[in-house]
């Protein structure tokens, strides 16, 4: 049956103009139409062709290059056209009134272009989510993860085994379909189960990856928390004021997380500042302030910043008391202001020198001893297990780099062996722990002798795995029965 005729659609697929090159493509059944319209003719395909484009009113609006994809070798497996245009916006604006004013063809929306790539069998699931995650990447970690997986590398896998499924699903159907005996022979059902033994194996080593590459994807999530005016968004803002550590210093979802994204050597790390977090009764307020504590209460990592001269601060109180007990989360003591301490010790000894006929001695004591000795009598009962602390200043920087190397450290360990992982995203980790369990289930005691139950959870695990690459199709297991055994009954 042939598919309805699609219709032919057009973006600017390159950033923001005004730029040196905008990249305009369009992809459908009009594409080698419009391209003729714009230009007068169309290229040998697959080559670049410097080219007028005219406007609606056939006036020349730009000196182009032009590229002609005919189906199905191209990116969408329809007919392309990429125009190269000069990035102005008046340029960007004529051809796209030209081309809106061609039959059949309209604006893309959003992820259009994958869509159509997808429908067309020319990227399954997981590689239009790698590609998605590749264009957000943000650090060099973050890249090769998307990038295997935009490959293939996941999709690939979940292919090769929904395909010896099915085969293990046709040795069991075969034998139920096409026996004339009351069971189904045993060479049919052995190899079957075999086949089913392996897969749960493999699969199961895929899922015991302690969820390395979703934690390389997210990046290690940072929280920073601490008692009001304890220098939490001021340490922010001099962690984000480094230019070599900061990627990207944007709002957070909710107005109550401010979120920094950071790349520490490689690895993508998110700072969160949980000062926002507040008491509140405005229902709206409330409920964006419990999301902002779920957040840093999620994280991985919390830095607890406190006042180094306030005796008063320390204890860890997020403003509810089960929090505290359910974070298992690491804590690190960020003993903030040491530059107070440092002023507070010139004045005492300004004070003391004063008095120096008195003098004994007493005040040797190094400035690290001092920022203990101001914190310790209220901190420390709270930090006994927590091995991490710091001294900092966040006005004048000082323990700033210190604390960037620890938690550069810490990423890289945290985020270990990521790249290599294979499960990016909870949705992956879902299908393969279904196709797991349905293999586990397949191999139990208790349906050893049904094939019809065996069948079943062999069909229910190659589903899990066609969710995963988006490719669920009974037809095929059918193909390969008629293929494969081709049974003349
Ligand atoms: P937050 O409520 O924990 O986010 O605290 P803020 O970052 O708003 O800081 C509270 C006050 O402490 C501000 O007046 C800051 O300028 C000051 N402050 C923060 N860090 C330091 C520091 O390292 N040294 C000094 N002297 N003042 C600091």
């Amino acid at each position: 049956m042939a598919e309805p005729a699609r219709e032919t659609i057009y973006a600017l697929s390159s950033g923001r103009p005004p730029a040196a090159i905008a990249v305009v493509r369009i992809s459908g059944p009009h594409a080698g139409e419009a391209l003729k319209t714009l230009t007068g003719k169309v290229p040998a395909p697959r080559t670049a062709m410097l080219t007028r484009i005219r406007g609606c009113e056939g006036e020349a609006v730009d000196q182009a290059l032009v590229l002609w994809f005919p189906a199905p070798h191209s990116e969408t497996g329809e007919d392309v056209v990429e125009l190269q245009l000069h990035g102005g916006r008046a340029v960007i604006a004529s051809v796209f009134v030209a081309l809106s004013q061609i039959a059949g063809l309209r604006p893309a929306e959003a992820g259009e272009f994958s869509r159509r790539a997808f429908e067309n069998g020319k990227l399954d699931l997981t590689a239009v989510e790698g590609l998605a995650d590749l264009v957000m990447a943000e650090t060099e970690g973050q890249r090769r993860l998307a990038f295997r997986q935009m490959t293939g590398v996941l999709g690939n896998r979940a292919e090769n085994w929904r395909t010896q499924l099915i085969q293990a699903l046709a040795l069991i159907e075969a034998g139920i379909d096409f026996s004339d005996e009351a069971d189904v022979p045993q060479d049919l059902v052995a190899p079957a189960l075999q086949i089913a033994r392996t897969l749960e194996g493999e699969i199961g080593s895929v899922l015991a990856d302690s969820g390395r590459g979703e934690r390389l994807r997210e990046g290690l999530v940072v929280a920073i928390a601490g008692p009001p005016n304890a220098g939490k968004s001021t340490l922010l803002n001099r962690i984000a004021r480094r230019e070599a550590a900061i990627v990207s210093p944007y709002a957070g979802t909710t107005r109550d997380v401010i979120e920094v994204h950071l790349d520490l050597g490689g690895l993508p790390v998110t700072l969160l500042d949980t000062a926002g977090i507040r008491e509140t009764t405005d229902p709206i307020e409330l409920e964006g302030v419990r999301r902002a504590r779920e957040r840093a209460t999620a994280a991985d990592l919390v830095l607890w910043v406190v006042d180094a001269g306030d005796p008063t601060t320390g204890s860890m109180d997020l403003s509810a008391p089960a929090e505290k007990e359910s974070l298992t989360t690491p804590i690190w003591l960020i003993r903030n202001k040491i530059d107070l301490l440092r002023d507070r010790r010139r004045n005492e000894d300004q004070c003391q020198s004063k008095r120096s006929n008195e003098s004994d001695g007493r005040f040797t004591e190094s400035l690290t001893g001092v920022v203990n000795n101001q914190s310790t009598r209220t901190n420390e009962p709270e930090f006994r297990s927590s091995e991490t602390k710091f001294n900092v200043s966040a006005v004048s920087g000082e323990g700033v780099d210190a604390l960037l190397t620890a938690l550069t450290r810490h990423a890289e360990t945290f985020l270990v062996g990521g790249e290599s992982a294979l499960v990016t995203r909870e949705r992956h980790r879902r299908a393969l722990e279904g196709a797991r369990d349905a293999l586990r289930r397949a191999l139990g005691h208790d349906i050893a002798s049904r094939e019809d139950l065996l069948a079943e959870e062999l069909q229910t695990a190659a589903r899990a795995l066609g969710r995963l690459t988006g490719r669920v199709d009974v037809e095929d297991i059918l193909d390969v029965i008629f293929r494969d055994f081709c049974i003349g009954k």
